[in-house]
């Protein structure tokens, strides 16, 4: 396609996408249902030849588990990805009955639970966009960043988007999903709307990540191993596999407890969590490569959804709107609800009047981060140093409430299978509250204050 099409002023039956991350590709899957073309623009040259790290999305070097509802979405609007994943080398996982998990409370037994898939997010972006490419409607656009949004003579609606070299890309629809870098506050600005306020909740806490080879260990009865913090003691890490024999170690913590970046301290930091399980796993393992930080993992939800005046033509998706502590593994998960929302908004609209609902759209896609948000910063709250506005009573009696549904879930097969089914954002918070499974949590359960962490959970102890 030429860009004398791109540039056609009549740009009603062309939709642009700006970021070719999840978020992004998922909406140009979803738009090309409605529309004739969707031109994807990503700032970022990308290889077509494989998985490959990039820099705009640095996260990639950080575990990412992708729940099962992310997933099954997914599968939905891409089917036969999941088997493409898995053909890549990620792996499907039964959680936690496939994970070596110490949960703030206890170990997790094999009890029922959800699937998650484990992979490369460098390998997950290119399966996804060479799936979408498959759609001749869609079109990516590397190394081509958006600049600023162009509007309509009465700046009511957006009608395309700027180009590097300040020339016009013109659409019927433009969706920002540029991820935490967006700037669609001061492009909104330029146009003479209002900044949208911001939630900010902050548990400043800090990723260090390193690529291991996977020793051969024929006694090895798990897959994955994640060993969780708690406010008492609060550094964890993660440990997952990954395509070509490689683990990815993952260790988290807060404030001072921050794990580091350099060789030698990682295996200490290691050594020192709740369980000596991870650093077992990985002392007498070759390092790939050295460890790397990340330190952004503030929850922050700009409300454009409540801004009084909104342009039509014009939404915000995936972490561009509405980011979270990445520790929950949420954000995959809501850039798919979001495009299941997106397409549930526009399933009975024509291309011209998916514009027209540009605002209903933006409050429709946002509501899907709504669980994953109250799950981050509740769990967040928890925290001591953790910065927002401070919890109000309900939250204070949930984080209570699901303290006891975290000891329940280690071994009752019901509670676990509720307590799974909202954390993979399948079930609704309120699966948690029937009186039944109330009842069963509350009347069993009681708070260990220091389990024992040195003996594994029997389903996982060594065989030899
Ligand atoms: C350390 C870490 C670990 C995480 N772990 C998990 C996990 O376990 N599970 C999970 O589900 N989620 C996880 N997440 C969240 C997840 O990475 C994101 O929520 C998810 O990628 C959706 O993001 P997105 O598509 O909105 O943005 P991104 O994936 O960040 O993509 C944004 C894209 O926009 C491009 N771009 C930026 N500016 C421009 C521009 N001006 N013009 C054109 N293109 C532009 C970027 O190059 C990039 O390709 C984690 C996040 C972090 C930070």
């Amino acid at each position: 396609m030429d860009d004398d099409m791109d540039n056609h002023p009549a740009g009603h039956d062309h939709a642009v996408v700006l970021g070719a991350g999840l978020a992004g590709l998922l909406a140009a899957r979803v738009l090309a249902k409605r529309f004739a073309r969707v031109t994807v623009l990503e700032r970022d040259e990308l290889a077509d030849a494989g998985p490959a790290f990039r820099p705009g999305v640095p996260q990639s070097r950080h575990v990412h588990v992708l729940w099962s509802r992310g997933l099954e979405l997914m599968e939905e609007l891409l089917p036969g990805v999941t088997r493409e994943l898995q053909s890549g080398g990620a792996s499907l996982l039964e959680s936690p009955r496939d994970l070596l998990w110490l949960s703030p409370a206890d170990w997790f037994g094999p009890v029922p639970g959800t699937r998650v898939l484990v992979g490369s997010r460098e390998l997950i972006d290119w399966t996804v966009r060479r799936e979408v490419l498959r759609d001749e409607r869609i079109r990516i656009r590397p190394g081509c960043p958006a600049t600023g949004l162009v509007a309509g003579p009465d700046g009511r609606s957006v009608t395309g988007v700027e180009l590097r070299e300040g020339e016009p890309l013109a659409a019927g629809f433009v969706v920002d999903a540029t991820g935490r870098t967006s700037k669609a506050r001061a492009w909104l600005a330029a146009l003479g709307y209002p900044a949208p306020k911001t939630t900010r909740y902050d548990s400043h806490l800090g990723y260090s990540s390193r690529y291991f080879e996977i020793p051969s260990d024929p006694a090895r009865r798990w897959q994955a191993m994640y060993v969780q913090g708690r406010p008492d003691s609060p550094r964890g890490g993660v440990l997952v596999p990954l395509d070509g024999g490689r683990w990815l170690a993952t260790l988290i913590g807060n404030g001072e407890d921050a794990p580091p970046t350099k060789d030698e301290e990682f295996l200490g930091f290691a050594r020192s969590l709740r369980s000596p399980a991870l650093y077992d796993a990985i002392r007498d393992a070759k390092p790939l490569s050295s460890p790397i930080g990340f330190r952004s993992t503030a929850n922050e939800w700009r409300h454009y959804e409540r801004l009084e005046r909104w342009p039509a033509g014009f939404v915000v998706l995936g972490d561009a709107a509405c980011r979270f502590n990445p520790v929950y593994g949420h954000g995959m998960t809501v850039a798919a609800l979001a495009a299941d929302a997106l397409a549930a908004e526009i399933r009975t609209l024509s291309a011209r009047d998916v514009a027209g609902a540009a605002r209903r759209i933006q409050r429709r896609t946002v509501a899907a981060a709504a669980v994953a948000w109250q799950i981050a910063t509740s769990e967040d709250l928890r925290y001591p140093g953790t910065e927002g506005p401070p919890p109000d009573r309900a939250t204070r009696i949930l984080q209570g409430y699901m303290s006891r549904v975290m000891v329940g879930a280690n071994s009752d097969p019901e509670i676990s299978g509720r307590f799974f089914g909202v954390l993979s954002l399948t079930a609704s918070p309120n699966t948690l509250l029937s009186p039944g499974t109330m009842i069963r949590v509350l009347s069993k359960w009681r708070l260990p204050t220091a389990p024992v962490t040195a003996d594994y959970p029997s389903h996982h102890r060594s065989q030899l």
